[in-house]
């Protein structure tokens, strides 16, 4: 479809945005949900290959709700079925979320992530992983999965700007993430990328140009998070020394209109905010009523008749 036919089919239906569900509604026909698994991986800015410390902003690679997956993966999948028992699903989607999803020897992942993606309740595989770690033997392994089931590859790249991305230590430059883009796609792998509005030293035009250089980046899926200060965070320390200011509630949904208009109509939004774990939130606190926000950003997009890509 072309991106006109896409606005068109999105405007006539009144969305202000393509969201996941109704691209899952779309996919697959029935309700799905994600079960979050946790791989035991680590990261290259955390086991020391290019850092320790992590990501500034990171308290632990968002798999906090993740289940365990050790040798058992049928075992696992049974686990993280039952947490989400009341949801209603029959099939699912495998989550890795923790961590970086594919920084282990090839050997391990291609046990861990066959053996899921043949599980006969997983309808789709997500992987998130960093840009860096996505070799070619990586890439094929993804696309014989792919072959079998959806498998797509969630990526941080949370700014494209360079001064902010070493303030982050986010630990690669801007040309990694074309290149692995690239050979993702050329492997024919969906992509989803992650980035963050609210990180220290960026303006408004500075958040909504990362938008927009992910939308122009040939990618299917778009991940907007709200910047979290967390406790045990290098962030956390620049934020108590009076070093940055979150957002206002205003003011976010305000980038994250200009982002959502700066995409490609046919692009996926996954979230338009985040889950942070409430128990270890500095700051933003307003952030930590989940359903207040999204209720907050839906009248916004309303009132301003928030039109995903018309600023194309
Ligand atoms: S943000 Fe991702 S890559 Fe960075 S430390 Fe956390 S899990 Fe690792």
């Amino acid at each position: 479809m072309t991106r006109e036919n896409e606005q068109i089919k999105q405007n006539e239906a009144g969305m202000h945005y393509r969201s996941l569900n109704s691209f899952l509604r779309e996919q697959f026909g029935e309700k799905v949900y994600k079960l979050a698994l946790d791989g035991g991986f680590t990261c290259p800015t955390r086991d020391g290959s290019k850092g320790t410390g992590g990501c500034s902003f990171c308290a632990g690679g968002s798999g906090d709700f993740a289940i365990p997956v050790g040798d058992d993966v049928a075992e696992a999948i049974e686990m993280a079925k039952a947490v989400v028992a009341d949801k209603g699903a029959k099939k699912f989607i495998a989550y890795f979320q923790s961590y970086t999803g594919t920084y282990a020897p090839i050997e391990r992942l291609r046990n861990l992530y066959t053996e899921t993606i043949r599980h006969p309740d997983i309808a789709a595989m997500s992987i998130g992983t960093r840009p860096d770690c996505l070799d070619d033997e990586v890439i094929s392994l993804l696309a014989d999965l792919n072959s079998e089931k959806p498998v797509w590859i969630e990526l941080g790249l949370q700014t494209i700007h360079e001064q902010t991305a070493k303030a982050i230590r986010r630990g690669y430059p801007l040309e990694v993430y074309d290149d692995a883009v690239g050979r993702l796609r050329a492997a024919g792998i969906p992509v989803v990328v992650h980035m963050i509005i609210g990180l220290p030293g960026e303006t408004p035009e500075m958040i909504r140009q990362t938008a927009a250089y992910i939308g122009r980046s040939g990618v299917q899926g778009i991940k907007f998070q709200l910047l979290h200060v967390l406790e045990g965070t290098k962030l956390a320390e620049e934020y108590r020394a009076g070093a940055f200011e979150v957002l206002s509630p205003a003011a976010y949904i305000r980038i994250l209109e200009e982002c959502i208009e700066s995409i490609p109509p046919g692009m996926v939004v996954h979230r338009l905010t985040g889950d942070g774990a409430k128990r270890s939130l500095i700051a933003p606190k307003w952030s930590a009523d989940k359903k207040r926000v999204l209720n907050d950003i839906n009248r916004a997009f309303e009132r301003d008749q928030i039109r995903q890509g018309s600023r194309l």
